[in-house]
């Protein structure tokens, strides 16, 4: 049974000595329990804060420990009602070949999924979180403009594509002009920009002459800075995530702001609420599931992945997800299923 475990908590960006691949016995399962073994490992941006041990909405893995993640495994062996040898479960074990577990909190996806992988993205977390944090607090009316970043990524690609469909004018923003090009042509975004050109803030502000009603916020840094600007009055800011600082070692340099964007807020009557997907909206996971699949089934909403092959690469593909340089939702093969 391969694991990654990890060796040492990062400071800034993940290394080499982060995660060590470590093999241990396959384990068995006993009475009321099932064998999974991981077919798809799911990267998702929040794995960094696991690796952390600073204050966070859920606890640290402890060093030495088998990394959190969200799989796609198969059931080999099963003493569980409802779990047959062979069918495909969505559950949680972690960066390991092998896992025992008594099915609280697994999902059983039947023996033949059309997409088994999917689970792990636009039908599962990723999708769900685009949605809620849109409908819920994001709330945009038709006619309105939402700015997404990230934006083909499982959660950004999600939030622009429902938007469209509500009606509004979807700006993204992306790393790179493939990424935006295929925003544009494929995803059907109005309009998307590159964070990395020189007179990004300038472009923005162009791709939305109507200003910004509803800023869904996934990376921070200066994404965020070229668009408190842009915010109408009574704009919403579903916070989702801060990627651009998940590996910063302290704030940035400048002048202190915290002040002027309270004043933004406050003059522009702006709302900003975090969110952590299943605290918040947990309830609403059959909503979600009844809305996305109906989409998918008329091909209103496009998924894009990138497969890694292999668990031993998973720990550069993960450093790699943090830097921009997947090109949609990236998952590890980790066995085939
Ligand atoms: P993605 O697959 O989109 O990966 C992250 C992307 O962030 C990168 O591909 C890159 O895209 C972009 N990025 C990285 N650094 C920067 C930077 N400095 N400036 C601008 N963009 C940057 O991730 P997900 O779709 O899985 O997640 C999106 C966000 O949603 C994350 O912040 C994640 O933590 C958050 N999230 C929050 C949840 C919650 O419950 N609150 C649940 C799930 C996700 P590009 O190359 O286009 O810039």
């Amino acid at each position: 049974n391969r694991q990654l475990v990890l060796a040492e908590r990062p400071k800034g960006e993940p290394t080499k000595d982060t995660l060590k691949l470590t093999e241990a016995s396959i384990p068995t399962a006993g009475n009321g329990q099932m064998l999974l073994r991981t077919v798809y490992l799911s990267l998702d941006p929040y794995m960094r804060g696991r690796m952390s041990d600073a204050p966070s909405y859920a606890a640290p893995v402890e060093v030495g420990g088998v990394m959190v993640g969200g799989t796609v495994a198969q059931v080999v062996t099963s003493d569980i009602d409802g779990f047959a040898v062979g069918d495909y479960v969505l559950s949680f074990n972690g960066w390991q070949d092998y896992a025992v577990s008594d099915g609280a909190g697994v999902t059983n996806l039947g023996a033949s999924p059309d997409h088994p992988s999917w689970a792990l993205g636009i039908l599962g977390m990723p999708g769900f979180t685009a949605w809620a944090g849109l409908t819920q607090i994001g709330a945009p009316k038709a006619g309105e403009t939402i700015v997404v970043a990230a934006a083909t990524g499982p959660v950004g690609a999600t939030v622009g594509q429902i938007g469209k469909l509500l009606g509004c004018r979807v700006v993204g923003v992306a790393g790179g002009q493939d990424k935006c090009d295929y925003a544009v042509a494929e995803l059907g975004f109005d309009a998307c920009i590159d964070h990395k050109a020189d007179n990004f803030p300038a472009q923005l502000a162009a791709a939305a002459p109507d200003g910004i009603d509803v800023y869904f916020e996934n990376v921070g840094g200066k994404v965020l800075d070229a668009v408190i600007p842009l915010l109408n009055a009574n704009a919403r800011i579903p916070v989702c995530g801060l990627v651009s600082q998940y590996n910063a070692t302290k704030l940035p340099d400048g002048p202190d702001r915290m002040n002027w964007l309270m004043g933004q807020i406050l003059r522009k009557k702006i709302k900003v609420q975090g969110f952590i997907i299943f605290d918040d909206f947990g309830h609403l996971y059959p909503e979600f599931a009844k809305d996305m699949s109906t989409w998918i089934d008329a091909n209103k909403i496009k998924y894009r992945e990138e497969i890694i092959d292999g668990l031993e690469n998973a720990p550069e593909a993960f450093v790699g997800l943090l830097r921009g340089e997947n090109f949609g939702k990236r998952v590890v093969r980790v066995a085939q299923g």
